[in-house]
């Protein structure tokens, strides 16, 4: 065998061992899942459910409504509880606000066109309102949530949004390109609840560069436990799964920590804007 015969042959051999253990080797990056908790404040179940998971300090991103009927009892288990983040639940118009319940859904008092918009007692966002007053909306809401847990000597901040409801106001491009800008300027996640095919916030936001996302799973309450494997399963393949169950829910939520005492495939929403 000549010289030139014999590194071919060798580097043949050093190709057909290289590539399929490259194949192999090649370890799934695993992805994140996130379930965020909405609805906090809108029922007494609400609460109850909240300090389940409080017992168990499970890192969670819980929702809150502003004014809502149970906000304060959320606010004294919320800042004690140091595993858990917080984010607006922006009440928004939908398509068909009459046959709402909004005693403890949208609103205590719905606002009507034309109507003064007074702090302490509208927290919504309609379609008929200007840019400015959505925006003076939001920031009293956050504001107000801000200053509940100060009061408690917390120093839990709201670190986002996304919409409660809001078929209508979803698709609303000047209001969701104002909330985009809000959320750029003081660094807040604008996550897109996506209660309607329609809505736009997702594009919008990523549009301006605003740290956003996007619900891209099936809402868990519902057959929670099924919902709760097949997302894991998703997760170990590399996906990323952002969603939403509610908080007033009792099944969900007693699932949802069954799960997570087996399983540590959870996370908050800010882990997936941690850089890395
Ligand atoms: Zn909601």
């Amino acid at each position: 065998m000549t010289r030139k015969k014999f590194f071919k042959i060798i580097f043949l051999i050093f190709l057909f061992i290289k590539i399929p253990f490259k194949l192999f080797s090649k370890t799934k990056k695993k992805g994140k899942f996130c379930m965020v908790f909405d609805d906090a404040g809108g029922l007494a179940s609400s609460v109850e459910n909240l300090k389940k998971l409080a017992k168990e300090n499970l890192e969670i991103t819980v929702a809150i409504i502003a004014y809502s009927n149970h906000e304060e009892e959320i606010f004294d288990v919320l800042a004690n509880y140091e595993n858990a983040e917080i984010i607006l639940h922006q009440a928004m118009e939908c398509v068909n606000m009459e046959k709402r319940n909004l005693a403890n859904d949208l609103e205590k008092n719905p606002r009507k066109k034309g109507e003064k918009y007074v702090q302490e007692k509208h927290s919504a966002i309609y379609d008929f309102d200007s840019t400015k007053l959505a925006i003076s909306i939001i920031d009293n809401n956050i504001k107000h949530i801000n200053n509940a847990f100060e009061k408690r000597g917390s120093y839990k901040k709201i670190i986002g949004l996304n919409n409660h409801m809001g078929s209508l106001v979803s698709k609303n491009k000047n209001i969701i390109r104002s909330i985009s800008l809000y959320c750029y300027f003081y660094d807040l996640i604008l996550f897109d609840s996506k209660s309607s095919d329609e809505s736009i916030i997702y594009e919008e936001a990523k549009k301006l560069n605003v740290k956003t996302c996007i619900r891209n799973y099936d809402f868990i309450d519902g057959n929670t436990k099924e919902k709760l494997e097949i997302a894991e399963k998703m997760v170990q393949n590399g996906q990323n799964i952002i969603t939403i169950g509610h908080l007033n829910y009792r099944g969900t939520i007693r699932l949802y920590i069954e799960h997570a005492k087996k399983s540590k495939f959870l996370n908050k929403l800010s882990e997936f804007f941690n850089e890395e």
